[in-house]
């Protein structure tokens, strides 16, 4: 069962400073960009299967200017929304 597909690393509406400040802190890993599961006991997993618009190379997502538009269910990370996202991977550094 798939929970949450195609988020992104994402910036929020934040004055210029702020934006380069938040998005800094992402690490390039893509590991939001992979779709997720719950196995057995009810634990949400990050499976192997990426965003069809993620570059597993570099990690970074090819449409990341227009994803909103392009994927209805990529979410924006914001300092907002970072608390309520519990299948965003312990290792992502917003959690940090
Ligand atoms: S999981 Fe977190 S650190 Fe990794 S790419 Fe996504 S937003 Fe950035």
């Amino acid at each position: 069962m798939f929970v949450t597909p195609a988020a992104i690393q994402s910036v929020p509406d934040l004055k210029d400073g702020e934006t380069s400040t938040w998005e800094a802190r992402c690490k390039r890993c893509g590991l939001c960009c992979f779709e997720k599961g719950i196995d057995g006991k009810g634990k949400i997993i990050t499976t192997q299967v990426p965003c069809r618009h993620l570059d597993i190379h570099t990690r970074l997502c090819q449409v990341y200017n227009h994803r909103q538009q392009i994927e209805y269910d990529c979410i924006k990370l914001t300092p907002e929304t970072i608390a309520q996202l519990a299948w965003l991977p312990e290792s992502c550094a917003y959690r940090q």
